[in-house]
């Protein structure tokens, strides 16, 4: 391929001496265009790309430094080399700190100067690029880095005029579970195969980055990016609402999104990625697939995380954690059924936090180990000493999370717990989020399966939520499904068939179906009417106290 060389030059007998060399060179293809003015090299580039250029510095319009200012500015990453009449070491160096390539004098040049300028030039302005790409793309994804990202998107705001900007920012939500289930290796085959699945819903003028391990962000530039973005967003969700299979198990990706936007809430790169960063952490609040676009309030919510963050370190040892106890009624018999054990935290700074701020929290130290242990101790306590003082056989739940199953000693520490406390294993149900703890992972099931073996019931929390698909509930180690309250609680109960057919399916397994959050009659009616009567919902009690739930027998037990 010919090598594009474009020429800036005014003296006719220079350009007649550069084409007589260039013809004199053997084994490079040169194909010269020459222009006499700064405005007709600028012209020429909106037409035609070049490989290098071969400058003048004094020009009709343009003269010195500034030639080579104005050049840089509209050539991209085109290697300039100075070629004129001034032999200065301090102007050729001055030029080469500009961004130049070479700097040859007038005088000097000759057919082997030319050449070995030439070759040296491109060969030099590759490796650079590549050095450029090791800098600013990602090797795993292909996508831009942060770095590159950065670098783009300052492009951009420098040359916005009326447009409007976009930044999507969002990441997995239970990356990190994937990650310690199945490995690193499989972690970075889903991080890859999630952003080509996420490149097939963007065109070429979005602009897609990793901007650190499961992070992502789209950056629109529209006059109605604000809209644009949206649209992506919910198109976001429509792909990953369904699990995607990579190397035979099924992953369910859900996502967290904050949207920052120019110009309304920045007008700098860093304000408004680290805003889009904020917006995204405010919809991770929200159980998955939520999405958030940025608001000042927000920012005094980012701090309080981090506080809360250094606050649960010490919240074991400070004594900050209580349980409550929300009953399940049989409506067949009108009776309790069972207790679902559920977390509180009373910090003395913070006061109540919701669970579902700061279980992910403890989750990501992996400090959910500890007071997941805590938490099934101090329930089968409390429930033995409350069937024994009321004669009671009540059995109870208690939430168990994936990152507590990872453990070595799991099966050991649970079975230690139960016998300390002489509770009945089989009047104890463990829940398990429907998440990745029902693929196919072995070591999870082999798990369960001595907990089961032992009397231990298992149930599967929050059904439907996640992946497992019907036909994967394997009905010899599960007794039970909760479906989700989010179904419960929408429209859809009536609606669709989604509820009806869990019932059935449940039924068909021999499993017990428990709905969640069932908060008025009509709710509770419905599923009466079909065949689910396994309640647990705010219409029959909240989460109790011990001391509550003492009562509550007494009506119920
Ligand atoms: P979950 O396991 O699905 O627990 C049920 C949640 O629904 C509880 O929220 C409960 O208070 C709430 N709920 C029950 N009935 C109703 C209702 O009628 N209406 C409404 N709106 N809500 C109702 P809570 O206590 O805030 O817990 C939230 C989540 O935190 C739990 O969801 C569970 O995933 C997690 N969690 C709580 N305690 C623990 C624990 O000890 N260990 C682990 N790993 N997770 C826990
Ligand atoms: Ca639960
Ligand atoms: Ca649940």
């Amino acid at each position: 391929m010919a090598i594009k060389l474009l020429l800036v030059e005014d003296n006719s007998g220079d350009i007649e001496l550069i084409k007589y060399y260039i013809e004199e060179i053997e084994g490079l293809d040169i194909e010269l265009t020459y222009v006499k003015s700064l405005d007709d090299a600028v012209g020429c580039f909106k037409e035609t790309s070049f490989d290098l250029i071969f400058t003048d510095l004094n020009l009709p319009d343009s003269s010195g430094e500034n030639t080579v200012i104005k050049l840089l500015d509209n050539v991209n990453d085109v290697p300039i080399v100075v070629l004129t009449g001034m032999d200065s070491y301090e102007l050729g160096m001055n030029l080469l700190k500009k961004g130049i390539h070479d700097f040859i004098t007038k005088e000097d040049l000759n057919s082997r100067i030319l050449f070995k300028t030439i070759y040296y030039v491109i060969e030099k302005n590759k490796m650079l690029k590549t050095i450029q790409t090791l800098a600013y793309k990602d090797s795993l994804t292909g996508l831009y880095n942060r770095a590159g990202f950065v670098k783009i998107l300052n492009t951009r705001l420098d040359a916005i005029l009326d447009n409007s900007i976009a930044l999507i920012y969002f990441d997995l939500d239970s990356f990190k579970i994937i990650n310690d289930v199945f490995g690193h290796t499989f972690g970075d085959i889903v991080i890859s195969e999630f952003a080509k699945k996420v490149q097939e819903i963007l065109n070429d003028e979005h602009v897609f980055a990793r901007m650190d391990g499961d992070e992502f962000v789209i950056l629109i530039q529209s006059m109605t990016a604000n809209k644009e973005a949206e649209g992506i967003v919910a198109q976001l969700f429509s792909t990953f609402c369904e699990p995607i299979t990579i190397h035979e198990q099924l992953i369910k990706i859900s996502l967290s999104v904050g949207v920052s936007l120019y110009p309304q809430h920045a007008d700098n790169a860093e304000d408004l990625i680290k805003f889009a960063d904020i917006a995204m952490y405010k919809a991770k609040e929200k159980k998955g697939y939520s999405q958030e676009f940025f608001s000042n309030e927000m920012i005094n919510g980012l701090e309080y995380r981090f506080m809360l963050n250094t606050e649960i370190h010490h919240a074991l040892e400070n004594d900050e954690f209580s349980l409550v106890y929300q009953p399940i009624i049989d409506t067949r018999t009108n009776r309790i059924y069972s207790v679902e054990a559920l977390l509180r935290w009373n910090n003395k700074k913070y006061g109540h936090i919701s669970p579902v701020v700061f279980i992910p929290l403890t989750e990501f130290s992996h400090e959910i180990v500890p007071i997941g242990i805590w938490v099934l101790s101090e329930a089968c306590n409390t429930i033995k000493l409350l069937n024994d003082s009321y004669n009671q056989s009540i059995a109870l739940s208690v939430n168990v999370s994936p990152i507590q199953i990872q453990e070595d000693d799991f099966i050991e520490s649970v079975i230690q717990v139960i016998k300390n406390s002489q509770m009945d294993m089989t009047k104890l149900t463990l829940e398990i989020t429907e998440n990745i703890s029902f693929t196919n992972d072995s070591l999870t099931i082999d798990k369960l399966t001595i907990l089961r073996n032992n009397g231990i019931l298992i149930a599967v929390d929050d059904f439907g939520t996640g992946y497992a698909s019907f036909n994967r509930l394997n009905s010899n180690l599960l007794s039970e499904i909760k479906i989700d309250k989010s179904f419960i609680q929408s429209d859809m109960l009536y609606k669709s068939s989604l509820v009806t057919d869990i019932i059935r399916m449940g039924q068909n397994l021999e499993l017990d179906v428990v709905a969640e959050g069932i908060e008025t009659k009509q709710q509770l009616e419905y599923l009466i009417a079909n065949d689910c009567h396994l309640i647990q919902g705010y219409l029959f009690s909240k989460p109790l106290s011990f001391e509550d739930l003492k009562i509550f027998i007494t009506n119920y037990g």
